[in-house]
């Protein structure tokens, strides 16, 4: 229940209303209680000059559920001990008036008070069971994040090296967390500056490295698997599938690795066979097939969620890249969640696209043709240049112009033009796109020529 107040932004000069809180009940109000924690409670952006405009008022924080009411009185305010009494009793009829009926209890009496807002965090913290040792962790996390933050890039690696034990699980999810915030609001340098920090953090510290190395080991399994499934043939059937799932049995990272690449596969039908082979086969195998199959059941809904959680992802950053207020906000956003611009994005991507076309809703069209435009253009620069290179010469409008951008540009990617022809070739084949087959041989044989 944050009251419309009249502000003065101290750098410009110009007077706005911003959403001042001074109540704070976590029952009906935890995203105060949020931006208290994370030092922005009462913290807006001049509209104007977009200065930082931070609003110093007294207020009341309750709850209930740990009988806790504190009360804090910026010491900036240097308020004379009666109007201290008059804007604390102001407070409380305050907090009286939203409570429900017949809540009011004795600890409703006296609000304790904070001497500094670093104080009251402390507090409510402390009530929640996080212990003063996790709070010490936590400054430190976030010191160690100032510093990087502060520094000049070339001394970042110095910096990480120096507290490589400090960067965990915890450490990252920290940075994360921040990094969301800052997109939330708005603040595309210091999300940016945060991004590259967390980059320079996965490089430098050994926390880093072993995810790095485990990514690679998980990539490998993957690949592996995939020619396994490959090696199957163009029309594999269900009992090509339980073959290659019995000769994984045991092996999770593997079997993961199975029901991630060919879900569709595991269906109602292919555990219904399964089961039925379990009957059939002598005793001393049941056991192993039971389990195979529990495992398998196990992984499909992992997997599952997963799917469900990435498209949760995918369409919270669509409805932050939508709220974007501008061309370049949407560009800087778009660039600082290259990693999240994958297949499941631009899926929900398209679906919402769909979805407006089909609801005529001509704004929310532009806006998302413009974001699917900026997308691809993204992707498009991420690309290494050989691959660009050849997805130009593909779009060329007539052979003779192909002809023209071969005779000019082949020779600066040598033979590295061919193995990126032949990796699209085999991408292609392998997602069964058989129409640009043809163009790729093609393609190769005049590049061959033009490298001659
Ligand atoms: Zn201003």
């Amino acid at each position: 229940m944050p009251n419309q107040t009249n502000v003065r932004c101290p750098n410009c000069g110009i007077q706005f209303t911003a959403p001042v809180e001074t109540v704070i009940d976590v029952a009906q109000n935890s995203n105060a209680k949020m931006l208290l924690l994370a030092g922005s409670l009462n913290a807006f952006q001049c509209p104007n000059c977009g200065s930082p405009v931070r609003v110093a008022t007294p207020f009341l924080y309750h709850d209930g559920s740990k009988e806790l009411l504190l009360v804090f009185v910026p010491p900036e305010l240097n308020l004379p001990k009666t109007e201290r009494e008059k804007a604390i009793g102001d407070l409380m009829r305050e907090l009286t008036a939203v409570l429900p009926q017949g809540s009011f209890k004795s600890y409703m009496f006296q609000p304790r008070e904070s001497l500094t807002l670093q104080g009251l965090v402390d507090t409510i913290l402390q009530a929640d069971g996080v212990t003063p040792e996790m709070m010490r962790e936590q400054r430190e996390r976030l010191s160690v994040l100032e510093s990087l933050l502060g520094a000049p890039e070339e001394t970042r690696q110095s910096i990480i090296e120096q507290n490589d034990s400090k960067i965990d699980t915890q450490f990252m999810q920290t940075l994360s967390l921040l990094l969301q915030r800052m997109v939330a609001e708005g603040q595309v340098e210091m999300a940016q500056q945060l991004a590259n920090v967390q980059e320079d953090l996965l490089s430098f510290s050994s926390f880093g490295q072993s995810l790095l190395e485990e990514a690679q080991e998980q990539e490998a399994v993957m690949q592996e698997v995939a020619q396994a499934i490959n090696q199957l043939g163009s029309q594999p059937t269900r009992a090509d599938f339980l073959a290659l799932a019995k000769q994984y049995a045991g092996d999770i990272p593997s079997l993961h690795a199975l029901v991630g690449l060919i879900r569709p596969a595991f269906d109602y039908e292919f555990f219904q066979g399964l089961t039925a082979a379990i009957g059939q086969a002598p005793a001393d195998e049941r056991e192993g097939l039971e389990t195979l199959r529990d495992q398998l059941l196990q992984l499909a809904q992992d997997v599952d969620a997963q799917t469900q959680a990435m498209i949760a992802d995918a369409t919270k950053l669509l409805q932050i890249l939508v709220g974007a207020p501008d061309e370049q906000a949407l560009e800087a956003l778009i660039h600082e969640n290259v990693e999240a611009m994958d297949e499941a994005f631009l899926s929900v991507l398209l679906a919402n696209l769909q979805q407006a076309e089909n609801q005529n809703n001509t704004a929310m069209v532009t806006k998302l043709s413009g974001i699917y435009e900026h997308v691809l253009a993204m992707l498009r620069e991420q690309m290494p240049p050989a691959l660009r290179f050849v997805n130009e010469l593909l779009g060329a409008p007539s052979p003779e112009e192909q002809q023209r951008m071969l005779d000019e540009n082949a020779k600066t990617f040598g033979e590295e033009l061919l193995f990126t022809i032949d990796a699209v070739t085999e991408a292609m084949a392998a997602r069964g796109e058989e129409t640009i087959l043809q163009r790729l041989a093609d393609l190769r044989s005049a590049a061959e020529t033009a490298l001659d």
